[in-house]
């Protein structure tokens, strides 16, 4: 019977629940492994050699990787999938014909969800959306939403960070836009985009114990009919969240895209699909929220 030995590099991972997702996938699908933490400090360029090297060689089957190596690892990897050359970062590795290979299941992951989320409205909707904030996971965000055919505005804080963003997805001949910085505490924001069907919040804003911080100015109000998508799911009604669904919109934590994501990095690694269900409610049981 084969043993699957799975892990997570990245620093720090002492809260991190994907120990708990993956066992969770491991035991509903009857296989026989274990999913291990392996911190590796941010500097630590041989402890990411070190590791890789066992991946290579069979000792790990596979790893997933979290802040601060999804871009660090790229350049160990022999090969990268079409979605993680496009986003620039690795959140997945595994051996493939004797090669090691770098995936992002970020991307795959955030839109199953959000397709589960709209699943009844995504006909009516008109895919124009705003993401706020330009780091790692809007760069994954941002892929997906062009590759559903959205037309896509960025918010950032530090417009040349939104501008590079725009920049790497030229290719993709979609309309993208980034904004400036200060927008996302100005009262003008819907000033400055309109007909937005959907928001997505990709900065920390918000996230436990800063749980009374929404990216949104207090006073603001989100038009009718937009979705709202958090992708912060700690804690798991967002600020921002809850004060949308006060005003009656659809609104969702990244709680969703999490288990997707983990989901389809276990199937690159064994080839079975797990139930998500079962990893749901090992995290839904978990005190602490991290990934
Ligand atoms: P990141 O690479 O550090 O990017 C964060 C972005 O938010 C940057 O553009 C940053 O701007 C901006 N930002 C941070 N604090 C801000 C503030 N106070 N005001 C305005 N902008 C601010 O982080 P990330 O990896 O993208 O992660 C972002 C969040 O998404 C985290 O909460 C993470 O847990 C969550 N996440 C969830 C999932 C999921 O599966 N649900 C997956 C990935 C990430 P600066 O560069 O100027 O700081």
């Amino acid at each position: 019977m084969t043993i699957y030995h799975l892990g997570l590099i990245g620093h720090p991972l002492s809260h991190s629940l994907s120990p708990r997702i993956q066992k969770a996938a491991l035991q509903a699908c009857g296989l026989e492994g274990e999913y291990s933490l392996f911190p590796v400090a941010p500097d630590n360029f041989q402890g990411l050699k070190d590791l890789l090297a066992r991946v290579r060689s069979g000792e790990i089957t596979g790893l997933n990787v979290t802040i601060p190596h999804k871009q660090n690892v790229i350049a160990l990897l022999d090969e990268l999938t079409s979605t993680a050359k496009a986003i620039g970062a690795v959140n997945v590795i595994y051996l493939q014909n004797q090669k090691l290979v770098g995936d992002n299941t970020d991307a795959p992951g955030f839109l199953a969800d959000l397709k589960r989320f709209i699943r009844d409205r995504e006909s009516l909707i008109d895919k124009s959306a705003l993401v706020l904030g330009a780091g790692g996971s809007a760069r994954a965000v941002v892929y997906a939403l062009l590759c559903d055919g959205w037309k896509v505005t960025v918010a950032a804080r530090r417009i040349e960070q939104a501008q590079q963003l725009a920049r790497s997805f030229k290719n993709y001949q979609l309309p993208i836009t980034s904004l400036n910085s200060p927008i996302l505490r100005a009262a003008s924001l819907w000033d400055q985009v309109s007909n937005i069907s959907l928001l997505v919040n990709t900065t920390p804003i918000g996230m436990t114990p800063d749980i009374d911080q929404s990216p949104l100015p207090q006073d603001i109000s989100i038009p009718n009919g937009t979705i709202i998508y958090d992708l912060v799911y700690n804690p798991r009604e967002t600020k921002l969240v809850r004060d949308a669904r006060a005003q009656g919109l659809q609104a969702t934590t990244g709680l969703g895209m999490l288990i997707e994501q983990a989901a389809l990095g276990f199937t690159l690694w064994t080839g079975h699909n797990p139930p998500r269900e079962a990893m749901m409610t090992a995290v839904e049981q978990s005190p602490i929220s991290s990934l």
